[in-house]
């Protein structure tokens, strides 16, 4: 059993087109050589293109922050699976949990966009994660099962390899709050037993699981040196080529 940590930059929506092609071209040389771990860079929609010319060749992989489910139609403001590839794009980002707070992405949603994520042969990054009131209550087990059981109904085991799943604890992301070493590896643990459970122990074995809350240089390291997390999804420390290059590389 091999996976291949992959380590994503989560831009959110910051950097115009011009700021997004800067920053890639900041982070080519940074990480030049790099191949121990998958490089994703995931801007706002608007910066795809540019981001794709800049970093075009170089083994760095762009992504969407989001899509919709349908492949075409009445969705104001949307973008399809079938657009992303158009241009190049390899994965997506779904679920994440400002979607899930302030778009009202659900369960049932993120189960829809993965179905056609697959079929588009788009690498999807699923986040689940449970917010801090269901810590503290101790429900962050039940959380996590009902997340990935939605979130993979009715996929076949066949068509589940692509699939990476990011445990972003709601209440690390953003906060400079980070969960420890030991607390993610235990939900990572949950989480590859509950794929198992609905897919196969193969394709648990298999999948990858990235801690995201708060990575930054400093705590790279302890995080990723965890034999159950398989790499990191980064929203604020990817913003600066210098620090994203230094959790790529540490
Ligand atoms: C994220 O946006 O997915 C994320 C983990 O953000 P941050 O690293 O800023 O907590």
């Amino acid at each position: 059993m091999s996976r291949k940590p992959l380590i994503a930059a989560n831009w959110k929506m910051y950097k115009t087109p011009a700021e997004a092609r800067a920053c890639a071209e900041a982070l080519l040389p940074l990480c030049l050589g790099h191949s121990r771990d998958e490089i994703v860079i995931c801007p706002t929609a608007v910066s795809l293109s540019v981001v794709l010319d800049t970093l075009a060749g170089s083994g760095i992989a762009v992504g969407a922050q989001n899509m919709h489910f349908a492949e075409e139609g009445a969705f104001t403001g949307e973008i399809s699976a079938p657009m992303l590839t158009s241009i190049g794009v390899t994965h997506v980002i779904l679920g994440h949990s400002e979607r899930r707070q302030y778009f009202c992405e659900t369960d049932q949603t993120v189960n829809l966009k993965l179905h056609t994520a697959l079929s588009h042969g788009l690498t999807p990054i699923v986040c689940v994660g449970e917010v801090l009131a269901e810590r503290d209550g101790g429900l962050t087990e039940e959380v996590l099962t009902r997340q990935i059981d939605k979130a993979l109904l009715n996929i076949s085991p066949d068509r589940a390899s692509p699939i990476v799943i990011a445990y972003e604890p709601v209440w690390a992301i953003g906060t400079g709050k980070t969960a420890t070493p030991e607390m993610a590896a235990e939900a990572h643990l949950l989480i590859r037993s509950e794929v198992a459970r609905r897919l196969s122990r193969e394709i648990a074995d298999n999948i990858r699981i990235l801690y995201g809350g708060s990575v930054r240089p400093d705590n790279a390291s302890s995080l990723l040196s965890q034999p159950e997390i398989d790499g990191a999804l980064v929203g604020g420390a990817s913003l600066k080529p210098e620090s994203f290059a230094q959790l790529v590389t540490y």
